[in-house]
């Protein structure tokens, strides 16, 4: 039996959230059912009949805060069906998304419950008793929660095997074995003055591996070194030498 990556996303604005869920890669995914995704909105879950679920802080200070009834409410009621979940807060003060985070979420058998905050933030009993996980997608503040959840699902679902058409694109990714992705090059052979490197036409498979490996290695050098110095790199005696190569060639 294939696995099925499953999650909810508690947010206000559902109409934000439910296009880019059916389009492209994920819409195939949730076709062929490896994916799925239900969109609640919290506004179904907040008591009387205006369906508030902002108020002020307590304390004074500037904007509205999420209550946290409807959202209690509304992951008592989604509990009911016994469904084993890990709920998800997205936040700039959770732990950085990173690939790896991507691949663990990728391979989870429960449901990810992702609750999308707004204004100034959530009360922070739903943090305290709710949340499993707090999660930030970097480190700047963006005006709602669901973009974050977005990313992490995105960043999830095409690691689950059969939603990406070749798996050996996803495993050579960048940051999938522990340095940045090579340049790639498409036709025309030559544009605008800019040729694509001869050695990619070559046929010669052997030199296409290297000239990847060492282009690599050359842009994590370049752009990102310190991803060199990590375990997960796993720099082999041949990468060194084309480390050594790359130097001289850069001047560095
Ligand atoms: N006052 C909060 C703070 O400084 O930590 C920021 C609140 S922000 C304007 C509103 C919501 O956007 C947050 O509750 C969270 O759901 C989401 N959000 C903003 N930036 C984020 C980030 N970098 N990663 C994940 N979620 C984020």
């Amino acid at each position: 039996m294939c696995h099925i990556f499953s999650c909810e996303i508690l947010t206000i604005f559902p109409r934000m959230v439910e296009p880019y869920l059916e389009e492209s890669i994920l819409g195939k995914a949730q076709k062929k059912g490896l994916f799925n995704c239900r969109v609640l909105n919290i506004r179904d879950y907040a008591p009387g009949k205006h369906r508030v679920t902002d108020d002020i802080p307590y304390g004074g200070g500037a904007g509205m805060l999420m209550k946290p009834e409807p959202l209690f409410r509304a992951v008592d009621d989604l509990r009911k069906d016994g469904v084993p979940r890990r709920i998800i807060m997205p936040t700039p003060q959770g732990k950085r998304f990173d690939q790896h985070m991507a691949e663990d979420l990728a391979g989870e058998a429960k449901t990810l419950t992702f609750i999308c905050g707004r204004y100034e933030g959530i009360d922070e009993r739903v943090s305290l008793s709710l949340v499993d996980e707090e999660i930030s997608i970097g480190d700047y503040v963006l005006t709602g929660g669901e973009l974050a959840a977005l990313v992490i699902i995105d960043a999830a679902v095409r690691l689950v095997p059969g939603v990406v058409g070749d798996e050996r694109s996803t495993e050579l990714d960048s940051f999938s074995w522990g340095v940045l992705d090579y340049p790639h090059y498409t036709r025309p052979p030559v544009y605008r003055g800019l040729a694509v490197p001869e050695v990619l036409m070559s046929g010669d498979h052997r030199s296409i591996k290297r000239w990847r490996r060492k282009e690599a290695l050359r842009r994590t050098l370049l752009r990102r070194p310190e991803l060199l110095f990590i375990e997960t790199a796993g720099l082999s005696t041949e990468d060194i030498t084309m480390i050594e190569e790359i130097k001289k060639e850069e001047k560095i």
